[in-house]
């Protein structure tokens, strides 16, 4: 009987493709096995969705799988089910949500399991030979009595430099033979942990989150909201042990930037056992090799960035993320998939709990705690001792700037230079769409049709509204006090460090942002050399915040605090309160009290003043109200469709179609098409259209319907479009 598969292609149609298994291949396919397969002229690998005896294709249409890669499925049923849900949720084809699953290696068809090793040793003939016969082949004398010694393994021979006939005339006479065995997989781990290092005693509130999260065995979500220091770190290691203890694995997902190896060593230290690392910084075999690891169970501890999310494990015992706020865990290029919630829904599948850590969660995770769906713990005291830090605002408005820096500020630069100190310099990533502000008075120019502000389009020279499309010409003077200074165009990265040079050509200046940190390793060099003091003066974008201690810093300066709180990304305020609160978490020390100072415009602004004064506890519970009031995520679901296109109208005129192939009522909303605030990149226009629901069946019905339909628009072939779900950066 003819035997057929369905095969998940890593292409970007939303389908599975049928083959024929023809009869020469012996291994009986299963689900999850990859397969070699001939797709147009090229040939692709995939895996096996499903197995059928029948076939809707023709004999003549239908191709045979080239052949079967695995003797096995590569990855655990859960993570399978996952790959299935994700692809659905994230509106991409099953193949391309399974290749950011699965390690390149595996992707070009590497052996999944543990690498055999090749020896040659002699035979029960070759041990009875008589070496003189010999005597007349000096490469096969020198290489029998090798073998007579010891076993060899291929390469040890390939060192010997002697020619392959060599090799081939002793396997002739039947006096060698070629073998292999397998890495032994040491599960010592699970019945005998070590511990290598003396716990912390625990503070009570370390003891009652550890000992609440260690109630549960199955699945269950929580919430640990401490701020910086307050040892969180110590209880994810004392849940750890736990869970170690009761010979089951532990996920630790961490941001792009925070793992470094101070990270790594504080769970190296604690438990003899093997952590697989695995980030974007490894080779394609290095990450196969930690991930056969964590998949046969040897590796107790799996820790790494986004991608290790798909790591399978042998013996599923937890999830912890932590700086669960980060946007890093967001995929921003190709399949956007988020991998706290994808987290989730695998502690779901896996029925094992779910930890995320944060002194800063972000208004997502915050709604599920305060909603009862996650459980939500807090550690409020500091760890160790710290002096708390002095905040302040300067008033910027009609004061003389040099780049972007006010006199307020440079003053109080030099004094903590003086002293020996570092002082970090934070500006969001700039040059396009900044709010329309007054320098003079400080007026914010609101939208005339709702709540929300404009924002400046240079290039269209037009200010819009984000929020209802609505547009004018970018005025002259200010609404308010009829000055003409409106602040348009905001200061960079780079231009800040150069004027900082000029100013202060006895302090080195280092710039961290995305320009200056893509080189592999050159963010760990910049780092480094922070540490040992290099340089004195920082400046960088939010990135810089995430998760450092830099000791010596006791100045830290926010210097576009407007362009952050009045951007026309929603989540701005929030991504801001966070990079506050964790830049403020960790100035100074307690021989060297910190001071954090925030340049705006707008001084007296509630927001700002709540964030100072109250928190981010508070602060973000009142975000979270706001969303709700302006039907926002997470009150609202969103996804974002953006064109680019050489004319502005294809992008244009494709997402006007799409938008009338997507329901509008009191639930959906269309919103657009209107220019992205970065609206023009590389040449191209870029458009965006907003589909938001209330709730979240009322999306994916919406797109799931549409999607076939928005596939054969004649245009969504002309222009670049793509989707992204719950996304977290507007721009
Ligand atoms: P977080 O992860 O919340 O920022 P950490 O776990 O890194 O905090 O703890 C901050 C510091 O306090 C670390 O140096 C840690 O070793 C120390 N620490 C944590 N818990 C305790 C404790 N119970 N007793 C003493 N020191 C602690
Ligand atoms: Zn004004
Ligand atoms: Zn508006």
């Amino acid at each position: 009987m003819p035997l057929f598969v369905e095969v998940a292609l890593p292409v970007p149609m939303r389908q599975t493709f049928s083959y024929q298994v023809p009869d020469h291949i012996v291994i009986v396919p299963q689900k999850g096995m990859r397969v070699q397969v001939p797709f147009g002229r090229q040939q692709l690998i995939g895996l096996i969705t499903a197995i059928t005896d029948t076939c809707s294709l023709t004999p003549k249409q239908i191709k045979p799988v080239i052949s079967i890669l695995d003797e096995s499925p590569l990855l655990p049923d859960s993570l399978y089910k996952l790959t299935a849900w994700a692809a659905r949720y994230y509106f991409c084809s099953l193949g391309q949500m399974l290749s950011q699953a699965i390690p390149v290696a595996l992707r070009k068809g590497a052996e999944s399991k543990a690498a055999q090793v090749f020896y040659w040793s002699l035979t029960q003939d070759g041990r009875a030979a008589d070496i003189n016969q010999l005597n007349r082949a000096p490469a096969q004398r020198k290489l029998f009595s090798a073998l007579a010694e010891r076993d060899l393994e291929q390469h040890e021979i390939t060192t010997m430099e002697l020619s392959k006939t060599a090799l081939k005339a002793l396997d002739d006479k039947g006096w060698i033979s070629k073998k292999s065995r397998v890495g032994t997989i040491n599960l010592s781990w699970r019945t005998e942990l070590e511990m290598t290092e003396e716990p912390h005693r625990l503070n009570p509130e370390q003891a009652i989150a550890v000992a609440t999260l260690t109630q549960h065995k199955n699945y269950h979500c929580t919430l640990l909201e401490g701020v910086t220091g307050s040892g969180k770190t110590e209880v994810y290691l004392a849940l750890l042990e736990t869970i170690l203890k009761q010979g089951k694995q532990a996920l630790v997902l961490v941001p792009e930037i925070g793992l470094t190896p101070q990270t790594i060593n504080r769970f190296r230290r604690r438990f003899n056992v093997k952590v697989a690392v695995i980030h974007s910084g490894l080779t394609d075999n290095q990450r196969l090799d930690a991930w056969r690891n964590a998949k046969t169970g040897e590796a107790a501890i799996i820790i790494g960035t986004r991608s290790a999310l798909f790591t399978p494990m042998a013996y599923p015992g937890v999830i912890i993320l932590d700086e669960e706020h980060d946007s890093s865990f967001k995929q921003q290029e190709g399949v956007g998939y988020h991998a706290r919630d994808l987290a989730v829904m695998r502690g779901h599948l896996e029925d094992i709990p779910v930890l995320l850590g944060t002194a800063t969660p972000s208004l997502e995770t915050l709604q599920n705690a305060l909603s009862g769906r996650y459980q939500h713990l807090h550690l409020g005291q500091r760890a160790g001792v710290a002096e708390k830090v002095r905040q302040g605002i300067v008033d910027i408005r009609n004061q003389p700037l040099r780049s972007g820096m006010s006199h307020a500020l440079l003053n109080e630069m030099r004094i903590h230079l003086d002293a020996g100190n570092q002082v970090i310099l934070f500006l969001n990533r700039r040059g396009f769409a900044p709010a329309l502000i007054c320098h003079e008075c400080g007026h914010l120019h609101e939208c005339d049709r709702c709540d929300a502000f404009f924002t400046v389009h240079q290039a269209l020279g037009e200010i819009r509204c984000h929020h209802c499309s609505n547009q004018y010409a970018i005025p002259k003077q200010c609404h308010q006090c009829g000055s003409t200074m409106l602040a348009g165009q905001g200061v960079g990265t780079e231009q800040l460090a150069s004027f900082l040079e000029k100013e202060f050509p006895n302090h080195p200046v280092v710039r961290i942002d995305r320009d200056t940190t893509s080189r592999k390793g050159s963010l760990e060099a910049h780092l480094n050399s922070i540490h040992k003091g290099e340089y004195k003066i920082l400046v960088g974008t939010q990135m810089l915040a995430k998760g450092h201690h830099f000791p010596d810093v006791t100045l830290v300066g926010l210097l576009d605090v407007d362009g952050a709180l009045f951007s026309a990304d929603f989540r701005a305020p929030e991504r801001f309160g966070q990079l506050y609160t964790q830049v403020s978490g960790r100035a100074g020390r307690a021989t060297k009290p910190g001071t954090v100072l925030m340049q705006t415009h707008q001084s007296d602004n509630a927001m700002l003043r709540e964030l100072m004064h109250k928190g981010y506890g508070e602060f973000a519970r009142n975000q979270l109200h706001e969303r709700k009031q302006a039907l926002l995520p997470p009150a609202w679901h969103m996804i974002l469709i953006r064109a680019e296109a050489h004319l502005a109208a294809d992008a244009d005129m494709l997402l006007t179609q799409i938008g009338a192939l997507l329901p509008q009522n009191d639930d959906c909303e269309v919103i657009g098409p209107m220019p992205a605030p970065l609206d023009r990149k590389a040449g191209k226009y870029r458009r965006q259209l907003l589909f938001q629901t209330k709730n979240r069946n009322q999306l994916q019905q919406a797109f799931e319907h549409a999607l076939p339909q928005i596939e054969l628009l004649p245009l969504a072939k002309k222009c670049r479009w793509s989707l992204d779900r719950d996304p977290q950066d507007l721009l």
